[in-house]
């Protein structure tokens, strides 16, 4: 325990008063609360879900595994932790993660800190106390210090305003809201809505119990082969040996916080043998980092389509029927400009004979009849459907919050053009709030576990740093948020990315504004601007003493 007092002093009597509150219970949300208890601090987590895991706790559908290798999609916060937790596979199945999930929430005793089955519905801050009221889902109403929001990137599962699609007979499935029992699809007519990472993986599993599966796609998606294997106890060991090293390049030098040879040279700069060898090469090894078989894939649109190209061959090796094929390929954007997916099987899927591929870009649906998708040709039968159409990616979840600030404005208010942070940590107007991982910083451009630790860590040590010296409250201020934003969109804008109608521009909502979300510069070296921020005293944010502590100093 720390032998500073816990700081929870201006509080309104009456309420339950706290040092920090929580918002999820995922992998942020819980190394959060082990990093402050750590410091002595009273934490309360509030948790949504039934239980810990976030994400994976959610995303139950068949298939569901993380693209990053377990290895490295792992705390190494614990070296005890990392030792003796036996991955079984190079990518782990989500149960196997959340069973992780779940270790590390008894290991370190986290479970009394939090409340699970709990919504926060609104966190409204008080300017004559510097604290902030959290209301939940049960009624109750809490004081705490700061706010924390570790709501994930991709945790508001958005299901499609299609025409009729209450009136289905069948049942609804959405990838990211699944449930707990297992379904059976055997001798069902399935449709799958959507061809994003989630379907890329269900499809396969799917497919191989559905009576006929329908894969209505809107736009195709590149894919690389997962390549998933068991691991063997000496590649375990390997990287338990190698894990400082591992776990330093990640953070430190890699772009995406994964460990992986860098490379040296544009596509562009191989002739064209070359470069198939290394793209071969590449897609043997499988797995996202096919795209750094060179430097400049995402900058460089030659260079980019050097590799799309290569990728479009390939599906039309594996897909028998060329029409299918053609429509699995991608054109509309570049390799990489969306989150590529990573599969097993899933070109290879379409080869089934009870698997049909229907492209809705040309053949759009109409409505859902009771028993049927209804394209403008025709009506697919279906007995069940799932919609694998992802998420009010990054400020969904934070949306959903009533957020109020300084002068009881809204955090939606305050975003209604896009969301304008510092850093991707705090957000002007709205001191003492946190978001982990939040818009601006690299989070879903990386290894979300090494930006998870990277934040909570410098969230924990700004708190410490607050707390030696009586200060009271932290907020970004305007002019370093203004400028950090404009940076975030310039980084962004000198690659492809932006050339892409994706979920990280918020495309892939109606209406929201097109913003690019998250931070391109780099794990690397958006850690270190964070390093340098906090050692030139938190340059950009505004601290202050509570008016009422300075009097109490002066007086006595
Ligand atoms: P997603 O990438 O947003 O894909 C949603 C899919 O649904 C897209 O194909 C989209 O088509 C389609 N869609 C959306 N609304 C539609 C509509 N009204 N009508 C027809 N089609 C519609 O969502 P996701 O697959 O759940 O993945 C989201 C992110 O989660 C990923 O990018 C990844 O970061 C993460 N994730 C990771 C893993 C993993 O680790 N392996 C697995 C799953 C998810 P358009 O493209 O035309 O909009």
């Amino acid at each position: 325990m720390s032998a500073l007092p816990s700081m929870s002093g201006h509080h309104a009597a009456g309420a339950e008063a706290y040092d920090v509150v929580v918002v999820g219970a995922g992998f942020a949300g819980m190394y959060m609360l082990h990093r402050l208890r750590g410091q002595g601090l009273k934490v309360r987590v509030y948790e949504q879900g039934g239980d810990v895991g976030g994400t994976w706790y959610w995303n139950r559908y068949p298939g569901a595994r993380c693209d990053v290798e377990s290895m490295q999609y792992s705390y190494s916060f614990s070296d005890e932790l990392q030792q003796e937790w036996n991955w079984s596979e190079r990518y782990a199945p989500q149960s196997e993660i959340l069973r992780y999930v779940n270790h590390v929430a008894d290991r370190f005793n986290l479970r009394p800190d939090i409340q699970l089955s709990i919504r926060v519905d609104r966190a409204v801050f008080a300017e004559s106390t510097n604290t902030w009221s959290v209301t939940t889902s049960d009624g109750k109403t809490v004081t705490t210090n700061f706010v924390v929001l570790a709501t994930g990137c991709l945790s508001n599962a958005r299901v499609p305003d299609i025409k009729g699609l209450p009136d289905f007979k069948g049942q609804v499935y959405h990838t990211g809201h699944w449930p707990h029992e297992p379904v059976d699809f055997t001798g069902l007519r399935v449709g799958v809505i959507g061809t994003g990472s989630s379907a890329i993986q269900s499809v396969p599993v799917i497919a191989e119990q559905a009576r006929h599966l329908t894969v209505f796609q809107r736009t195709a998606n590149f894919s690389i082969p997962a390549r998933n294997a068991e691991l063997t106890s000496e590649e375990r060991e390997a990287f338990r040996k190698n894990y400082p090293e591992i776990r330093r390049f990640a953070r430190e030098e890699s772009r995406n916080g994964i460990y992986a040879e860098l490379p040296d040279r544009g596509a562009l700069d191989d002739g064209d043998n070359a470069r198939r060898a290394k793209y071969e090469q590449r897609w043997t090894k499988g797995g996202l980092t096919f795209m750094l078989a060179y430097n400049n894939l995402i900058l460089d649109k030659a260079a980019n389509d050097s590799a799309a190209g290569f990728v479009r061959e390939k599906i039309a090796e594996i897909v028998r029927d060329p029409e299918t094929a053609k429509r699995l390929q991608p054109e509309d954007h570049p390799i990489g400009s969306k989150r590529i997916c990573v599969d097993t099987e899933y070109y290879a899927t379409f080869n089934r004979p009870n698997v049909t591929l229907v492209d809705i870009k040309s053949d759009s649906v109409e409505e859902i009849l009771p028993n049927a998708v209804r394209t403008r040709s025709k009506d697919h039968e279906i007995d069940a459907l799932v919609l694998a159409t992802g998420f009010d990616a990054m400020t969904g979840s934070v949306a959903r919050i009533e957020l109020r600030g300084r002068e009881g404005r809204t955090l939606n208010q305050k975003w209604v053009e896009g969301p304008k942070t510092y850093l991707g940590l705090m957000s002007e107007g709205f001191p003492n709030l946190f978001i982990i991982t939040g818009p601006g910083s690299p989070s879903v451009l990386s290894n979300m576990i090494v930006s998870i630790e990277q934040h909570v860590d410098w969230i924990t040590e700004a708190i410490a740093f607050m707390r030696e010296r009586g200060l009271e409250t932290m907020e970004a201020s305007r002019e370093a948020e203004d400028r950090w934003v404009a940076h975030v969109n310039e980084v962004a804008h000198a690659t492809l990315y932006p050339q892409a109608n994706s979920w990280y521009m918020g495309a892939n909502i109606p209406g929201k504004p097109r913003i690019f979300m998250p931070y391109i510069g780099g794990v690397g070296v958006y850690r270190r601007t964070c390093t340098e921020v906090a050692a030139n005293g938190y340059e950009g944010f505004v601290m202050s003493a509570a008016e009422r502590a300075q009097k109490m100093a002066v007086s006595s």
